[in-house]
């Protein structure tokens, strides 16, 4: 591997602004046609595979293998988007599409939005498949690189890559996505590094809540009016959350830290399978990022009311952006919330999708990705969980149950919170060691 070319066309993807925004108006076409040609010129050997554009915008490339019928995983997918969101926050250190290298030694890093998110990971496959093109390498079967163009927006353009491989009757035996990364001090007392793998992700609905009332002049109110009803239903919703439950990912997840945890700590995710209530119930308590781990969440986002000042409204609405945990479904969210907030208040679905299905936990797609992370980062343990926000990874439950949303990055927790905020970067030891993981994941395909 060439490191210092390997840094130049992460930095020069960089400086290509692909933004997306949600107001398609706004996007411009210009700069992502640039980018996929850009992409072409550093990749040759790559664009010399057989590849399409889907979906307005997305790429996808066949890596033919020998098919060689050895009962090893069948075809993988690599997955990555390389569909930016906005930089527009002032404070930025470096330009945000600047792609400016800085600092030496373990600390020099490539500066900029997308460095990590995900142009990052999009670069460690490029490189690692380039590489393997170059030594002759033919995977056992067909690798499919899946490069979405909207993942920061609605993910049309993944989801038309396996509607188009399902019609061509494509299974997939391994599916990876960007997701967990290797991180530090994520649980109490668990030490060292862990390779968080997400076997699945939450689901996510838009629930409108209505009240409705008579209206009339604001100088002569009468109790209850439709403003007060829907305060009392948010209110009503906030001291009525949803049941805390340790999911059977969240339980393997506290088993596998385990071996990493000593004392008292050590002792209970051991115990996590006889002690699912209790765990639960201390994690709902311990902050909003382990009480999302538990249950179902609802967040009250949006209000409106009548649109005078002096006009008494005659409905008011709150839109709740549910998250629902891996085991349940809308239906259910929604019947929750129906008994919590009770008649007086209209529950209406806007949106909604169901959590998709918990990928497996062993087999050999599990082993080849534990093994690639084993030789690449030796002091880190593979560990399940199931991630909070929504992916592209959740529509390829459809072609394969081995979809593993995982970034082979180390990252700490400041690095991690750059991510959709400003100062964005990556470490280039970091962005190696992706490369390298890759191309030793393409000796297990
Ligand atoms: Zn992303």
């Amino acid at each position: 591997m060439d490191a210092a070319l390997a840094v130049e066309h992460l930095r020069a993807l960089i400086r290509i602004p692909t933004v997306s925004r949600a107001d398609e108006t706004q996007i411009d076409a210009e700069v992502f046609a640039r980018f996929r040609a850009e992409l072409a010129r550093l990749y040759p050997r790559v664009h010399s595979l057989e590849h399409e554009l889907v979906g307005g915008g997305s790429l996808l490339f066949r890596w033919p293998g020998h098919d060689s019928g050895d009962g090893r995983l069948g075809p993988a997918v690599l997955m990555a988007h390389y569909d930016v969101v906005p930089a527009d926050e002032p404070g930025w250190t470096h330009p945000a599409f600047g792609g400016d290298l800085v600092g030496d030694g373990a600390e020099q890093r490539v500066w900029g939005r997308g460095a990590i998110d995900d142009k990052g990971m999009l670069c460690s496959i490029l490189e690692a498949v380039e590489a393997a093109l170059a030594e002759g390498v033919t995977p056992s079967h067909d690798v499919y690189l899946s490069f979405g163009h909207n993942e920061e927006t609605q993910g049309s353009g993944a989801a038309a890559i396996v509607s188009l491989l399902e019609s061509r009757g494509v299974r997939a035996g391994l599916v990876i996505d960007e997701g967990g990364a290797i991180v530090e001090g994520l649980l109490p007392g668990v030490e060292g590094p862990i390779a968080m793998i997400g076997l699945s992700e939450k689901g996510i609905a838009g629930v409108e809540l209505i009240a409705e009332k008579q209206g009339g002049h604001a100088a002569t109110p009468a109790p209850n009016g439709a403003t007060v009803l829907l305060a009392r239903a948010i209110l009503a919703l906030e001291t009525h959350p949803s049941r805390a439950r340790l999911s059977e990912p969240s339980i393997a997840m506290l088993e596998a830290v385990s071996a990493r945890a000593s004392g008292v700590r050590g002792w209970l995710y051991r115990h996590a399978r006889t002690l699912r209530g209790p765990l639960a119930r201390i994690m709902a308590r311990s902050g909003p990022e382990q009480a999302a781990v538990v249950r179902t969440t609802r967040a009250v986002t949006r209000l409106s009311g009548s649109a005078g000042d002096n006009v008494l409204a005659e409905r008011a609405i709150a839109m709740v952006n549910v998250r629902i945990e891996t085991g349940s479904t809308v239906e259910a969210a929604l019947n929750d919330i129906r008994t919590v907030v009770g008649d007086s208040i209209e529950v209406r679905l806007v949106y909604g999708s169901d959590p998709p299905p918990v990928s497996r936990r062993e087999g050999p797609a599990w082993d080849a990705l534990s093994r690639a992370i084993a030789d690449v980062f030796p002091r880190t343990i593979p560990s399940p969980f199931i991630m909070i926000q929504a992916s592209d990874a959740r529509h390829f439950s459809r072609i394969s149950d081995s979809v593993y949303r995982f970034l082979p990055f180390d990252l700490t927790l400041g690095e991690r919170q750059a991510l959709h905020a400003i100062d964005e970067s990556i470490r280039v030891s970091t962005y190696l060691d992706g490369i390298r993981f890759f191309r030793r994941l393409i000796d297990e395909l």
